[in-house]
């Protein structure tokens, strides 16, 4: 058997928040040659608390590299073409360890945990007119127990490790892009503690306009700053790999997982957007160089700076906290379905809820809400309805809560988006697709080519100076294919669902009063 010759390839690590990915691409065309998957294990300890075991992430990085390589191998594709590697990520998740041992000091607590809840909640009574956007001025955020600061001050409040080693100068803190950097450059000897501007921007200690950490609010949380990682943009060379068979190959490229996704759509034009539906689901649109304030619930957040000379480009962010994750929980917690693919089958057979509407609060309410006391709630039972209206009214909420960040940013932006560009692991259900263009009343617009969370890192990568193998310009692009779904329900009726929709919305919220 002879070798195909490829030309550069690029590859990237997706530490998302159900799974880790290894992708290879090629870089002058884009097209993914070879890659692998693990599952990420989820543990809840308590209600409301979502946590994962940081050695478990990094080996199955490790992992899905070692398996990926032995793939190509088997495809006579050289593994040495590889020529840098992106990192992309599950933002805001918090890690502390500690750098003399390299050992983590505690899980990782995850973006969706809802613990700090109390903490939020006396954080907003304590503002001036308990405004939950006090620090927005300077993060782009609300107050809310996504961001990671609250995460970082709790676990120095509650586990004496993480305590210690803070006292005693030998705390790292992190979200996973920078765990992940500084043990694959060698940890303990030598690893570089580091994070990119787009996962800075999610912990409530950057200042999202002079982009670095802020010293006023590491004060206001109570962070020493010797803790955090230094900031570098999105696309530079920030180390090599230590071990492995991609041992010595630069690590260039990092980025949020929803900042990737918006660079894998080359939407690099003030007003593109994407929705990815992960777990969660984030519409995010692009503002430019110039950072825009929602008047609608949104963040403004950084969405990458592809270069240290480069300018740092915003957008604004519509986040869902529940969207794949009431799937795994239909799975998991239900057990009506005994597998993601499972559910639009279930869902097809009936193609209605009859009228029964699902709230998924279950980490209370995120965009445009930020409402932490909401809980899920199912409602508009009868005798009739079943699990396959459950599962149907499971894909409808994810939907109903698209239009409602969809709304919000056609008000803040004045601009009504034409279509919406998707991807992320629950859009090859092809149900929630359709159910999408019908309820937004748009065009929604999926490439075939799924990973464009990874394609965006490993962009990064590649265009990073000193390694510059990426090639694609957008003219290389319109051989990229994409699917189109069409609007196929008359607006009136996706109104009079939506309206329904915003009732259950309103009962999530007060249910208890
Ligand atoms: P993340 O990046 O957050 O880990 P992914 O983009 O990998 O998420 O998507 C995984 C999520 O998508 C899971 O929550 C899973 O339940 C959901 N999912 C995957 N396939 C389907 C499907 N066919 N129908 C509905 N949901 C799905």
């Amino acid at each position: 058997s002879h070798r195909i010759t490829f030309g550069p390839l690029v590859a990237a690590i997706d530490q998302g928040t159900s799974s880790t990915r290894f992708l290879v691409f090629n870089s002058k065309t884009a097209e993914l040659l070879s890659h692998h998957q693990v599952e990420i294990k989820q543990s809840f300890p308590k209600e409301g608390w979502v946590e994962e075991d940081p050695k478990e992430i990094l080996q199955s990085v490790y992992e899905c590299m070692e398996r990926t390589c032995e793939k190509l191998t088997q495809l006579n594709i050289d593994i040495s073409n590889i020529k840098a590697i992106g990192v992309t990520n599950q933002r805001e998740t918090t890690l502390v360890w500690d750098k003399e041992t390299g050992e983590p000091l505690y899980n990782a607590i995850v973006w969706l945990d809802l613990r700090t809840q109390s903490t939020v909640e006396s954080l907003i009574n304590k503002t001036p007119g308990r405004n939950k956007n006090h620090l927005k001025h300077k993060t782009g955020l609300p107050i809310s127990t996504y961001f990671s600061a609250v995460k970082l001050r709790w676990l120095m409040d509650n586990v004496d490790e993480v305590h210690e080693a803070v006292v005693s100068h030998r705390a790292m803190f992190g979200t996973v892009d920078s765990w992940l950097i500084w043990c694959l450059t060698g940890g303990k000897s030598g690893g570089v503690h580091c994070t990119d501007v787009t996962n800075a921007s999610r912990t409530m200690l950057f200042n999202i306009h002079t982009m670095n950490w802020d010293p006023e609010l590491c004060k206001y949380f109570g962070i020493p700053m010797e803790i955090l990682p230094s900031v570098r943009s999105s696309s530079e060379i920030y180390g090599l790999m230590k071990s492995g068979a991609l041992s010595g190959i630069p690590i260039s490229g990092c980025l949020g997982d929803q900042s990737a996704a918006l660079v894998g759509q080359m939407c690099f034009q003030d007003g593109q957007a994407k929705n990815t539906y992960g777990t969660g689901c984030f519409l995010l649109r692009n503002t430019g160089a110039k950072p825009v304030m929602s008047d609608h619930g949104l963040l403004t957040t950084v969405a990458y700076k592809l270069g240290r000379d480069k300018p740092a480009c915003y957008a604004l962010e519509g986040s869902v906290a529940i969207a794949g994750a009431v799937v795994r929980w239909l799975k998991d917690n239900l057990g009506i379905i005994g597998s993601s693919e499972e559910l639009e089958k279930l869902a097809a057979s009936v193609g209605t809820s009859y009228g029964c509407y699902f709230v998924p609060a279950f980490s209370g309410l995120y965009a445009p809400y930020w409402e932490p006391s909401a809980r899920g709630i199912i409602c508009g039972l009868t005798q009739f309805t079943n699990r396959s209206h459950l599962a149907f009214a499971a894909l409808e909420a994810v939907c109903f809560q698209t239009r409602e960040i969809l709304d919000a940013m056609n008000q803040d932006s004045g601009i009504p988006l034409t279509q919406l560009q998707v991807d992320g692991g629950m859009t090859s259900n092809r149900l929630l697709m359709q159910l999408q263009a019908d309820i937004l009343c748009i065009p929604v617009v999926k490439p075939s080519m799924p990973e464009t969370t990874a394609l965006g890192a490993a962009m990064a990568a590649g265009a990073a100076e000193g390694v510059s193998v990426w090639s694609l310009s957008p003219e290389d692009l319109s051989e990229v294919t994409s699917e189109k779904f069409e609007p196929q329900i008359n607006p009136e009726e996706s109104e009079f669902r939506y309206a329904r929709w915003k009732k259950a919305v309103e009962k999530s919220m007060n249910w208890e009063t």
